[in-house]
């Protein structure tokens, strides 16, 4: 035997080599976020092409609400989402309204869920996809275990899987601040804000293995939010580098919903939209520390997004 495989068979014994990393990419406000830009098809053509360019198993999760227009469903509208289907990416349900769920009685959210799942499912039923999973507009899961458990038995009755997230950032900040400068043509901010935005996710990613490590003593498949906007269209392929750079590979959310730490319960709850890793790590009674660090938006994106 060679020593090099000696030295890599001995630091496989002693579980040195890391196992890859797993990060599943969701995209929330489907078809697209554009702030009035008009870009809704270029938007969902270079996410498309990110995905199909790395090999990413996206999913993208629908407000049905954005596909009409004065009451009528628009057909340009629904291409979009046969944009995602027809290549293969699964799309799940994010209400028609997006509503909040700690803002909104039960009984009409119950029905924003339903209604939110009209025009969908027989579109990825004929492309041969799975239609299954739901997201909660603004991670609004309930304020208290009875709110939680009402909408998670609701969701169950009607064959919904809560897709959870545990990589939260601000990019709909840096998407707003971005799409602000993409309208004064301002290609030097533009930039800025992109390459600024790529240095924030890669600080995310680091903290969110932090914690990983705190609570499991491990790597768990990480689940990223983003949104379909105008930002991510331009800069997934820079995301993706990164990803792969830091060690990841990307699965879809059936995969990376397998791993047992998603079996964790949540038994604490607030007013907030937070990661699930922040859900168990509080649902652990974790002391303060477990949260330091967590990175910052910078303050110009803050006021470049208004
Ligand atoms: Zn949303």
């Amino acid at each position: 035997m060679n020593k090099v495989l000696a030295l890599l068979l001995s630091l496989t014994a002693l579980g040195a080599i890391a196992q890859p990393k797993q990060l599943c990419v969701t995209v929330d406000d489907l078809p697209t976020v554009e702030y009035g830009e008009g870009n809704q098809k270029e938007i969902t053509q270079k996410l498309v092409a990110h995905f199909q360019k790395y090999n990413i198993p996206a999913i993208g999760f629908v407000n049905e609400g954005k596909l009409y227009e004065s009451g009528k469903l628009k057909a340009e509208r629904v291409a979009l989402l046969h944009q995602w289907l027809d290549n293969g990416y699964e799309l799940g349900n994010h209400t028609y309204g997006h509503p909040s769920y700690h803002q909104t009685p039960f009984s009409s959210y119950s029905k924003d869920v339903l209604k939110g799942a009209v025009v969908t499912p027989p579109l990825s039923k004929k492309a041969g996809l799975p239609w299954r999973y739901f997201r909660h507009p603004f991670l609004h899961i309930g304020q208290n275990q009875a709110r939680y458990d009402s909408l998670s038995s609701f969701l169950t009755q009607h064959n919904f899987i809560e897709a959870p997230v545990t990589i939260d950032n601000d990019d709909y900040l840096f998407a707003k601040a971005y799409s602000n400068a993409h309208k004064k043509n301002d290609k030097a901010q533009m930039q800025r804000i992109g390459s600024d935005y790529v240095k924030y996710m890669e600080a995310k990613v680091f903290f969110y293995e932090q914690a990983s490590d705190k609570l499991f003593n491990r790597q768990i498949p990480q689940v990223l939010l983003i949104h379909a906007n105008l930002l991510n269209a331009d800069y997934l392929d820079d995301l993706a580098e990164m990803y792969k750079r830091n060690g990841y590979t990307f699965v879809d959310l059936h995969t990376a919903l397998r791993d047992k730490a998603y079996l964790e319960k949540i038994t604490k709850f607030g007013n907030y939209g937070i990661s699930w890793i922040d859900r168990w790590a509080l649902s652990r009674s974790v002391p303060k520390e477990f949260f330091a660090n967590d990175p910052e938006t910078p303050a110009y994106i803050v006021n470049a997004a208004k």
